[in-house]
């Protein structure tokens, strides 16, 4: 029986539920190495996938291999920028965690003449490497840091309730809290630019079905599985949008898609210029990011998230796609038992209560309330939203198109 597969990005439950039952014949992208383990992954007669075609939009709307012209288009908007933040101590907030991509983005802003207040969001996972990092990169760049912790029991409580829910998006909290708590430092010092530091030349486009973002859906996991209000979390809601989008109007810039990103040479810059070190995968800075990538996401939910920046370093000619494919095949993601026991006792649980969570059968966002339905409907005002640059790209492309 053929999985039931949509016409376009959405979901259903039922779509969903096929795929879990794994009634579909395995196929790859002939392009990247996006294949069937990912829910909503469709193919075109060629064999090409959605996250490809999504790969060319973006890069006709960030071209670079111009380069009068991207030189043109990136100083118009670093002028923009300068102008906003005149009088002011800072033109832009940039989110920091010690990562790669987001050191980058630091230097990179420091190079472009703009004067960056560096934000950090600690949700308790931070390995020491990435606290160094952060710590040699602000320094070195001489860039202002602030750093919002979160409330641990609150916070741990949280993480919990997604892991009780059984989806696979249990890093969405801190997703959504580096989100807000950007937007909430650029509107206390009212900086009217948000440097994001994701690239889709090396990061790619996050599948929905391996990864939900909404603030409605975190909401009501901890709703049904939290054990202690949540007062502190700093959640990014439709009326948070609106907001910071329309009352304070800030504007979130992918400032990294306006230059060519190579991976090996931004490790040789950071690591000489930020004092940098590599911490061994992609998003490992993080020690839970660590766990759920390379255990929970691969064991539990056959996720293999480096088929995502594999995928996107082949489209832009970083990596051969036969080079990917060995590596996927001959490199299993190795875990640390160490790091499970780390987790387990991190939050304070039992390992028999860890066993439990861990055996309840996969579930998905389509399983809980969330803005999806309502999306789905108002697809098309999102789109002409979209197109006119009043929400992010993306939001259609992926959620949508
Ligand atoms: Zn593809």
């Amino acid at each position: 029986m053929e999985v039931i597969r949509e016409s376009t990005n959405t979901l259903s439950r039922k779509s969903y539920r096929s795929h879990l039952q794994k009634n579909f014949e395995e196929q790859t992208c002939t392009r990247c190495v996006m294949d069937t383990s990912i829910p909503e992954i469709r193919f075109d007669e060629k064999g090409v996938c959605q996250f490809c075609h999504i790969h060319d939009i973006l890069e006709a709307k960030y071209p670079i291999h111009n380069e009068k012209v991207r030189q043109e288009t990136l100083e118009k908007l670093v002028d923009k920028i300068r102008q906003a933040g005149k009088g002011k101590d800072y033109d832009c907030v940039v989110g920091t965690s010690g990562g790669r991509d987001s050191t980058w983005t630091m230097y990179t802003a420091k190079q472009l003449g703009l004067r960056p207040l560096a934000v950090h969001f600690d949700n308790g996972w931070n390995s020491e490497t990435a606290v160094t990092n952060i710590q040699n990169a602000t320094q070195k760049l001489n860039i202002d840091l602030e750093t919002i912790v979160a409330d641990w029991e609150e916070f741990r409580d949280l993480q919990i309730s997604f892991l009780k829910a059984s989806v696979p998006d249990v890093e969405v909290p801190t997703d959504v809290a580096i989100h807000r708590v950007l937007h909430l430092i650029a509107g206390k010092e009212n900086i009217k630019y948000v440097l994001n530091g994701h690239s889709f030349r090396t990061e790619g486009v996050a599948p929905i079905g391996w990864t939900y973002i909404d603030g409605k859906y975190i909401n009501a996991i901890h709703k049904q599985f939290g054990n202690r209000p949540l007062k502190d979390f700093k959640n990014f809601t439709i009326p948070d949008l609106i907001y910071y989008t329309f009352y304070k109007g800030i504007k979130v810039v992918p400032i990294l898609n306006y230059s060519e990103y190579d991976q090996e040479h931004v490790d040789k810059v950071i690591k000489q210029e930020c004092g940098w070190e590599y911490y061994g995968g992609h998003h490992h800075e993080s020690y839970y990011t660590k766990f759920i990538q390379s255990y929970l996401l691969p064991k539990k939910f056959n996720i293999d998230k480096r088929k995502t920046e594999f995928s996107a370093l082949i489209r832009s000619g970083q990596k051969t796609r036969e080079e990917a494919l060995k590596y996927l095949e001959s490199h299993p993601y190795e875990y640390d038992p160490e790091l499970i026991d780390y987790t387990i006792s991190k939050f304070e649980i039992s390992r028999q209560e860890w066993d439990e969570w861990y055996s309840r059968p996969p579930k998905s966002f389509l399983d809980y309330p969330s803005y999806y339905p309502m999306m789905k409907m108002l697809k098309y005002p999102i789109k002409v939203a979209c197109d006119m640059g009043v929400l992010p790209e993306l939001l259609y492309l992926k959620y949508l198109g």
